[in-house]
């Protein structure tokens, strides 16, 4: 079975939003006999994103005032594994705007942070000029932001950022890929088309993707599905079990079962950092 994981978060200064510090995430893993632990907390920041000022604090929304947070977030993290003899490595959960403001942003911070991998993900609803982004359940809770160009596009925006994501090439793998399901969202079959390109994408770049446990968590299915995850396999693409784990009983969690997944299959090609 995987022992490690390299999709998990912490609660580190009051800010990110897992329910343990990195020192009880660390000390979890290394109980579970795992051979290393990435913790990979939230970078999300763009100043379009609607209504930032009520939404969990996360959410940055000014690309000159993050640095600071990450850095001190990456210290959080290597001070902990300092009391600890499994591998530790720091990474973030990057959330990815296909827009060249925000490229230039993340290309400058990247270079100053000095954190071993990044994941790609993708969380949100977009406007085609990346100038009203909005959470998904905000199609159904408020009208008053949507925009006839984010009512007709957005979803599809938010498919097509994925790819950028992985077009991109700054990421290590791409987290969750079908995880706008968990709000009911393009499960019909006039997706699958766009899902397919996705899968296209993914294989023509090589670029891995997880299978990410916590979908059965929330939604009783794993993020992606059993229909990607056999797509993917017939086209050799990447992939690593993630529990995505806030709190330490959810490191590790259904790995089992998610092994269980990728044998029915016969996956072989397994991603590791
Ligand atoms: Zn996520
Ligand atoms: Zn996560």
């Amino acid at each position: 079975m995987q022992d490690f994981t390299y999709h998990c978060h912490t609660n580190a200064l009051g800010i990110f939003d897992g329910r343990n510090t990195a020192e009880e995430m660390i000390a979890r893993a290394e109980e579970l006999g795992f051979r290393e632990i990435g913790i990979s907390n939230h970078l999300i920041c763009n100043p379009h994103v609607l209504e930032i000022k009520n939404m969990n604090a996360i959410y940055f929304g000014d690309y000159n005032q993050v640095e600071d947070v990450y850095k001190r977030n990456i210290e959080d993290i290597r001070q902990a594994a300092q009391n600890h003899n499994i591998k530790v490595l720091v990474g973030f959960e990057v959330d990815y705007f296909n827009d060249p403001e925000w490229l230039r942003f993340f290309e400058k911070l990247r270079a100053r942070l000095e954190a071993d991998y990044y994941i790609g993900s993708s969380h949100l609803v977009y406007s085609s000029d990346y100038k009203a982004i909005i959470r998904p359940l905000c199609l159904l809770e408020r009208p008053d932001l949507i925009t006839d160009d984010l009512a007709r596009n957005g979803l599809r925006n938010h498919w097509k950022n994925i790819m950028a994501a992985a077009r991109s090439g700054y990421f290590d793998f791409i987290a969750h890929i079908d995880l706008i399901k968990n709000k009911g969202f393009c499960t019909s079959p006039e997706w699958d088309e766009l899902k397919l390109e996705l899968i296209e994408t993914l294989a023509e770049t090589k670029t891995p993707y997880e299978l990410n446990t916590k979908g059965l968590r929330i939604c009783n299915e794993t993020y992606p599905s059993m229909w990607f995850i056999e797509q993917l396999a017939r086209r050799d693409v990447p992939v690593i079990i993630s529990d995505d784990a806030h709190s330490v009983n959810e490191i590790g969690d259904h790995f089992e079962e998610a092994e269980s997944m990728l044998a029915s299959v016969n996956y072989s090609v397994r991603f590791h950092l």
